[in-house]
């Protein structure tokens, strides 16, 4: 058999480069593969405020974080290999990842792949995604500099993006589904003295359209009064951006029918076993009641400390 290791990580975020700095400092012969840019969604994040250690006044935000993970990770010894993983054969000592550019063998894995952002749910959605809907403040922001935007969702990522979009944007406008925001009282602080931002309570994106392909009229639907707003770009503008922050989708598409789900997150015990003999799962993709930086990093580390332990036994 060619290479084998004696573990795979498979996803480069806060769990995954956790993890390859343990098991590297471990001396464990480990490989973490990626199939885009490292960090996960905190790559496209802002800012981190609760990450122990990560200091926002000082400019650091998610990308900086993830580029010093990246970099200890490598120092321990960690190899790294760019490719999309499609299949995966988890049973047996020897754990198969079949990928676009080659396969990979190893005696433990640890499965980091984290999750997505969970798409607005309107009609057309798919047909504006990239013009004009976007789920990435820290991507997109500067396409829409003196245009107006339109968030959606009201926990910590859609009122923090929304804050950071008033840097560009000319208004931003949080469409939230209730009265209430989710955020953190510290964080609502902030937006509610923020003078370019604005809030459309009780109310939920319909529908979305456009002239030329590009976002310009969306539908808004007041949940409690079943009132239609429709809301037109400037005509100026010629469009207007909407981004959604409504939580996220686990990425275990690729485990089903192998690994033990609920509702699409790996179930693991607290030392992150799967229910397969040398699998292991880390960070957002496992059912857990918080999903942080601070978890996920947690999560890595005990995975590839267990791995350790999978492997002297
Ligand atoms: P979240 O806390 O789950 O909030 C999701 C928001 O989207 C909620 O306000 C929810 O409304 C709304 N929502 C959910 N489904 C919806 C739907 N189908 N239509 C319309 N609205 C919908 O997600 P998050 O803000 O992405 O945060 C995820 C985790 O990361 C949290 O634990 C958060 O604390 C953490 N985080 C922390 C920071 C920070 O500390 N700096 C930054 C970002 C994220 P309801 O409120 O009505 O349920």
């Amino acid at each position: 058999m060619e290479n084998v290791y004696d573990v795979i990580i498979l996803g480069a975020g806060p769990a995954g480069l956790a993890a390859g700095l343990y098991a590297g400092r471990s001396r464990l012969k480990a490989l973490i593969i990626e199939k885009s840019q490292d960090g996960g969604q905190i790559a496209i994040t802002n800012e981190i405020e609760n990450y122990p250690g990560q200091i926002v006044d000082e400019e650091e935000s998610g990308p900086s974080l993830i580029a010093r993970m990246t970099k200890q990770a490598e120092k321990f010894g960690c190899e790294r290999v760019s490719d999309t993983i499609e299949s995966v054969e988890l049973e047996g000592e020897i754990k198969k990842l079949v990928g676009k550019k080659g396969e990979y063998f190893a005696k433990a894995v640890i499965l980091a792949t984290g999750a997505h952002s969970r798409p607005i749910g309107c009609k057309n959605e798919a047909e504006f995604v990239g013009k004009g809907i976007s789920f990435c403040a820290t991507c997109d922001a500067n396409f829409f500099t003196d245009l107006e935007v339109y968030v959606v969702g009201g926990g910590d990522s859609a009122v923090e993006e929304a804050m950071f979009l008033t840097n560009f944007a000319r208004k931003v406008t949080i469409i939230h589904r209730r009265d209430e925001l989710r955020a953190a009282k510290s964080i609502q602080e902030k937006a509610f003295a923020n003078p370019k931002l604005d809030f459309m309570w009780d109310s939920v994106v319909e529908e979305v359209g456009g002239d030329e392909g590009v976002l310009a009229k969306m539908w808004v639907r007041n949940v409690k009064t079943d009132e239609i707003t429709e809301i037109e770009a400037d005509e100026d503008d010629g469009l207007f951006g909407l981004f959604g922050f409504i939580g996220f989708l686990p990425n275990t598409d690729l485990f089903e029918g192998q690994v033990e789900m609920e509702r699409g997150y790996v179930l693991t015990d607290d030392d992150m076993h799967t229910n397969i003999p040398g699998v292991f799962a880390a960070g957002d993709l496992r059912k857990k009641s918080l999903r942080q930086v601070v978890t996920a990093a947690a999560d890595g580390a005990i995975a590839a400390t267990q791995v350790y332990k999978f492997l002297e036994e």
